[in-house]
């Protein structure tokens, strides 16, 4: 059987003629996409286990790793006739904001190719903006969608904490971490949403609440809701002019929609991105404990066991993993565990708390998805700290188990994609995606192509 579908072939044709540039994708793998059923193409991050096919985190210790199972979203993808196009690159084990960690080199920004196109599902954030895909699956534990979608200049979302199953997910940090999609435009992450939300009984943490017809919620009347804008979000430095432009001009476009405008604060904010990166490397550290050449990919030899275990992981992680082991480590061992983790967790809560109370005056809440648009490959790589303020704006939704969504909002002096957030209440994505919809609507940035 050859699959005929036209969207397919042109995708086909794109992906040979773009993917060099761009290195979205990874891997095209055993099930050739013109050999499946289906008739909507689909990306798929590097981190999302396929049955029988490549899935290697961009990490060279999953050199080889074939899973013997599917993850449940790219079953229900299946079941849905998704084609499975190949897997997305990304940073590390998803460690980074913008795609340079990858074993398989960096990707490049389709809007301007010296540029990172934001991390770490920077590969499906690419693939879709260069048009090589319509969609892809992205995973967000502190801002690996949003942020990618906003500098790369399409839709993403991360789904609220148990809305969809994380079973075939590799782990980063099991309690923030999220499948969602990314899309070149607001309908389409509404009934890709819907593909892969539901409970799934092979993932605890996966909420057993109804999932709603997302596609319901595309409607352009968004009169009288409330739209909260915290002011810990638009700092007076930190703010590039151009994403202070574009948002003050989208708070406009809303207006001119009849949503009103309330100003909120969520006071413990600035703790987050220190809250997140004691608890993201801490959980990351014990998941990555299981790659010890035994079990997958890729082992060094050596006489004695211990001495393996330690050549495969110095060989097999990069310096970013490395970093985030030996954080997790200390921030998890005995004397700083109370210091460190315990703290962290006290101050998750307060953010948690801080959303609570926001939500009691608004529907929803209007940020910038990041402080700057695309920076330029390598600008950032050698500072951990500036790279881990470029999420400072996602990173609490995730602390909060909160639905998030970027979508494009306006352009750079030079041309770069900028996008907004919206963040909802738990189980809400409805109405992030009805907001979306509207401003979408009545905006032209989603129109807007990279000349490739
Ligand atoms: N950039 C953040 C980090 O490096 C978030 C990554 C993610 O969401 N996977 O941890």
């Amino acid at each position: 059987m050859v699959n005929s579908c036209a969207v397919l072939h042109s995708c086909l044709e794109r992906i040979e003629r773009l993917n060099s540039k761009i290195n979205a994708f990874v891997h095209f793998e055993k099930e050739n996409p013109l050999g499946q059923k289906g008739t909507r193409p689909i990306a798929i991050k590097d981190n999302i286990s396929v049955k029988d096919e490549l899935t290697t985190c961009a990490s060279k210790i999953l050199e080889g790793y074939r899973p013997p199972y599917d993850a449940t979203v790219i079953k229900k993808l299946k079941e849905k006739g998704y084609i499975l196009m190949g897997k997305t690159n990304m940073d590390e084990f998803a460690f980074g904001s913008s795609c340079e960690t990858s074993c398989y080199g960096p990707v490049r920004n389709p809007w301007d190719l010296k540029r990172i196109p934001g991390g770490s599902s920077g590969g499906s954030a690419a693939a879709v903006a260069a048009d090589l895909v319509p969609m892809a699956l992205g995973s967000d534990t502190g801002g690996s969608i949003r942020q990618p979608a906003a500098l790369s200049g399409v839709v993403g979302m991360k789904p609220t904490y148990g809305r969809v199953s994380r079973y075939g997910l590799i782990a980063f940090a099991s309690s923030l971490d999220q499948i969602g999609p990314i899309t070149s435009n607001v309908a389409d992450c509404a009934e890709l949403l819907g593909v892969i939300s539901g409970y799934d009984g092979l993932d605890s943490t996966s909420a057993d609440i109804p999932v709603p017809d997302y596609t319901k919620a595309l409607v352009k009347n968004i009169k009288g809701m409330k739209i909260g804008v915290p002011k810990e979000y638009f700092p007076e430095d930190g703010l590039d002019k151009d994403v202070k432009e574009a948002l003050l001009e989208a708070k406009n476009i809303f207006k001119g929609l009849e949503a009103s405008l309330v100003e909120i604060s969520l006071p413990h904010t600035k703790y987050a991105v220190s809250c997140y990166y004691i608890i993201a490397p801490a959980e990351a550290s014990s998941n990555l404990a299981r790659y010890d050449g035994v079990q997958y990919g890729l082992r060094e030899e050596a006489v004695r066991m211990v001495d393996m275990y330690a050549k495969t992981r110095t060989a097999g992680f990069g310096e970013e993993a490395k970093r985030r082991i030996l954080l997790g480590t200390y921030a998890l061992s005995s004397g700083y565990y109370e210091a460190y983790y315990l703290k962290a967790m006290r101050v998750r809560t307060m953010i948690k708390n801080d959303f609570s109370e926001a939500f009691k005056s608004c529907d929803v809440i209007l940020t910038p998805t990041s402080p700057t648009p695309a920076f330029k490959i390598g600008e950032r790589a050698d500072d951990p700290l500036k790279m881990y303020l470029s999420d400072i704006f996602t990173i609490p939704a995730n602390l909060a188990g909160i639905p998030g969504i970027s979508i494009p909002c306006g352009f750079s002096g030079n041309n770069l994609p900028i996008g907004l957030q919206l963040l909802g209440k738990p189980f809400e994505e409805e109405t992030l995606i009805r907001l979306a919809y509207a401003f979408e609507q009545n905006t032209e940035f989603h129109k807007r192509k990279p000349n490739l």
